[in-house]
C-alpha cells in the first residue's frame, strides 16, 4: 500500500493540538487588512493561509478591514481589496466586518480596564512619554498620573470622548508594569485622541484605539480562534494576551505569528510602489511590473498560480525571500496545457512564396495544444504572402542555425517546406523581403517522409493578418544592483523594464481576445490581453512570462 506522507506546518500542529486538548472546538481565522493600499503579493499568502486553514478544518473565514486609523484610510481601497480577495477564491460567506463597527463596544471594553484599575488617563506629552518608557536596557519610570483614581479616569476618559480635549492633550494607558523587560507592556497608550473624519463613522467619535488594543477585541467578538500575523507581531503577543485576559472573554483568541513573504529584488512596500506611481515610473497600482495582486491579475498571472506558489514558499518563522523566477515557474505550469498556442510574429519581416498562386488562399487545420487534444482545433489562414519573425531570418547565419537563410529549407509551422531562393534589402542593410518557394508535397499530416528539415517557424497570413502592440517586461528593478541604491536610498530602476512592440502581426484567431483572455505565443511565452488599453480593433497583449525558465523545482524527498 502506498503510505501517504503528510507534513504539517507548524501552524497546522498548533491547531492540532488545540483542537486534540479541547482548547477550542473548531477553527476559526480572518484576514484582516488596513485599506490604506493595494494587496500585493505576500497578503496573499495572508489569505490564502487563512482560508486555506479554515476550509482544511470545515471552519469559518471572516474578511475584516482593521480600519481603526482614520489618517490613511480610503473608501477606494476597500473595493480594490475585495475585489482582489475574491478573485484568489478567498470566500468569506456573510461575514465581512468592520473594525470600526466595534468602537463602541471598545469604549465599552477600555471603560472595563478602568474600573478594574487596569487603565488610566495620561496627561503626559507624546515626547514624555517616550522618554519615561525607559530603553531596552533600563527599566521605564511610572507615569506621575498613574494613580488616578477609578472615579477621575472614568470623567476624564468621558470627556475624552466628548470632546473636552485637544489631540495629543491625553491618552488613555494600559496600567502593565513600567519595569518590564518587553517595551511594548510598559504602561502601553490604548486610546489617543485625534479629531479625525473616519471613513465609517464620520465624525461619530473623536477618540480612536491603538491596534494592539483593538486586534484582540476585534478578534474575540468574531470569535476567533487563531489569530496569524506576521513576525514584527511577536513581541506584542503577550500585550495581545493581557488585553485578552484582562477582558475575560470566555474563548480567548491565540496569536501565532509566521514570517512575511518577500521577493528578491522586487519592490513590496506599500511606502515604495507610492513613490514609483507618483514620479510616472510605473502606470498606476497595477502596473503589470508590480507584485500587487491586481498587477498580477492585469499581467495574466491566475488565481492558480499564486496559490501553488505559496505552496511552494511554505509557512514558517524563518524570514526568507523567494525567487521571482519561482512565480514565473507557477504561472508557466499552470497555463501550459489550459491555453492554446497561437502564432504572432512580434517583429515582422514579409515572407513571399513565388510559386505560390497569387490570389489563392488555403485554411489548414491546426491543433490548439498538441499537450492537450481537449483544445480542439482551429482553421488557420495560408497565402503567398506571410509575416515570418525577422529573428528567423540571417543572411549569414552562424553554424547550428536551423531557421532560414539562403539556400535553406524550413517548416512553415502547421503548413508545408519552403525554401529561402532570394532576398531584399534596404538602403541601410534592413531585410524588407523574403523570397522561398514552397513544395505542395510536404503538407503537415500528409504523411510526406520523402526528406526532412532540421528547423520549424510559426508564421502569419499577411492578408488576414491582425495588427497588435506586444508588451514585454523584465524586472523593474535592475537585478546586478539591487533594490536599493546604497548612497541615496533610491531605487535602481531597469532602464529595459517595459519593451513596447507596435505592429506585431497576429493570425486571425485572436480577433475575439478579451481583456485577461490569455494565449501562449507559439516559440515566444504566454501572453494576455491588457485590460486596460486594449480595444477591440487595437489589440494590446502584456507578455505574462517568457517560455524558458531559470528555475527548477527543488528535489523533494
Ligand atoms: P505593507 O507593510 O506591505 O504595507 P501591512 O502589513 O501594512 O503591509 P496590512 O493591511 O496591515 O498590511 O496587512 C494585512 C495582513 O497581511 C496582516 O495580517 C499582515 O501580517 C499580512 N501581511 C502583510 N504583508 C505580508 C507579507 N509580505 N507576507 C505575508 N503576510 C503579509
Ligand atoms: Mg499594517
Amino acid at each position: 500500500m502506498e503510505k501517504e506522507i503528510v507534513s504539517r506546518n507548524f501552524i497546522e500542529q498548533i491547531i492540532d493540538k488545540d483542537l486534540a486538548e479541547g482548547r477550542c472546538t473548531t477553527v476559526h481565522t480572518r484576514f484582516p487588512p488596513e485599506p490604506n493600499g493595494y494587496l500585493h503579493i505576500g497578503h496573499a499568502k495572508s489569505i490564502l493561509l487563512n482560508y486555506g486553514l479554515a476550509q482544511e478544518y470545515h471552519g469559518k473565514f471572516n474578511m475584516r478591514f482593521d480600519d481603526t486609523n482614520p489618517t490613511k484610510e480610503k473608501t477606494e481601497f476597500v473595493e480594490s481589496i475585495l475585489e482582489d480577495i475574491r478573485w484568489l477564491g478567498a470566500d468569506w460567506e456573510d461575514r465581512l466586518f468592520f473594525a470600526s463597527d466595534y468602537f463602541e463596544q471598545m469604549y465599552e471594553a477600555a471603560v472595563k480596564l478602568i474600573k478594574k484599575g487596569k487603565a488610566f488617563v495620561c496627561d503626559l506629552s507624546a515626547e514624555e512619554i517616550r522618554e519615561y518608557r525607559g530603553t531596552l536596557t533600563e527599566p521605564g519610570k511610572n507615569s506621575p498620573y498613574r494613580d488616578r483614581s477609578v472615579e477621575e479616569n472614568l470623567r476624564l476618559f468621558q470627556e475624552m470622548r466628548d470632546g473636552v480635549y485637544k489631540d495629543g492633550e491625553k491618552v488613555l494607558r494600559a496600567k502593565i508594569d513600567m519595569a518590564s523587560p518587553n517595551i511594548n507592556m510598559r504602561d502601553p497608550v490604548i486610546y489617543r485622541v485625534a479629531h479625525l473624519t473616519h471613513h465609517n463613522t464620520g465624525d461619530k467619535w473623536c477618540i480612536y484605539p491603538m491596534y494592539d488594543f483593538a486586534h484582540p477585541i476585534e478578534d474575540a467578538i468574531e470569535g476567533i480562534t487563531h489569530s496569524i500575523c506576521t513576525l514584527e507581531f511577536e513581541d506584542h503577543r503577550p500585550l495581545y494576551d493581557w488585553v485578552v485576559r484582562e477582558l475575560e472573554y470566555e474563548n480567548p483568541p491565540k496569536q501565532i505569528e509566521f514570517a512575511k513573504l518577500y521577493l528578491k529584488n522586487v519592490v513590496t512596500g506599500k511606502r515604495y510602489i507610492k513613490k514609483l506611481v507618483e514620479d510616472g515610473s510605473v502606470d498606476g497600482w497595477d502596473d503589470p511590473r508590480l507584485v500587487s495582486i491586481a498587477a498580477l491579475r492585469r499581467r495574466g498571472y491566475t488565481p492558480e498560480s499564486i496559490k501553488q506558489f505559496v505552496e511552494l514558499c511554505g509557512v514558517s518563522k524563518a524570514q526568507s525571500v523567494a525567487d521571482y523566477a519561482m512565480l514565473e515557474y507557477c504561472i508557466r505550469e499552470d497555463l501550459k496545457l489550459k491555453r492554446p498556442r497561437m502564432m504572432a510574429v512580434l517583429d515582422p519581416v514579409k515572407l513571399i512564396i513565388d510559386n505560390y498562386p497569387e490570389d489563392q488562399m488555403e485554411e489548414l487545420e491546426i491543433e490548439n495544444n498538441l499537450e492537450n487534444e481537449a483544445l480542439g482545433k482551429r482553421k488557420v489562414p495560408f497565402g503567398r504572402e506571410l509575416y515570418i519573425d525577422r529573428e528567423d531570418f540571417m543572411e549569414n547565419p552562424p553554424k547550428k542555425y536551423f531557421r532560414l537563410f539562403p539556400g535553406n529549407e524550413v517548416r512553415l509551422m502547421g503548413a508545408y517546406f519552403v525554401k529561402c531562393v532570394d532576398f531584399k534589402k534596404d538602403e541601410n542593410g534592413k531585410v524588407t523581403e523574403i523570397h522561398c518557394t514552397y513544395d505542395p508535397e510536404t503538407k503537415s499530416g500528409s504523411g510526406f517522409t520523402g526528406r526532412k528539415v532540421k528547423g520549424t517557424i510559426h508564421w502569419v497570413a499577411a492578408k488576414t493578418a491582425i495588427p497588435a502592440t506586444v508588451r514585454l517586461y523584465e524586472n523593474l528593478i535592475d537585478e546586478e544592483k539591487g533594490v536599493y541604491n546604497e548612497e541615496d536610498g533610491s531605487m535602481n530602476l531597469n532602464p529595459n523594464s517595459l519593451t513596447v512592440l507596435e505592429n506585431c502581426q497576429l493570425e486571425p484567431a485572436f480577433a475575439k481576445a478579451k481583456a485577461y483572455d490569455s494565449f501562449q505565443f507559439v516559440r515566444q511565452g504566454f501572453f494576455c490581453v491588457d485590460s486596460h488599453d486594449s480595444k477591440p480593433d487595437a489589440l494590446v497583449f502584456n507578455r505574462i512570462v517568457s517560455l524558458k525558465s531559470s528555475f527548477k523545482l527543488p528535489k523533494q524527498d
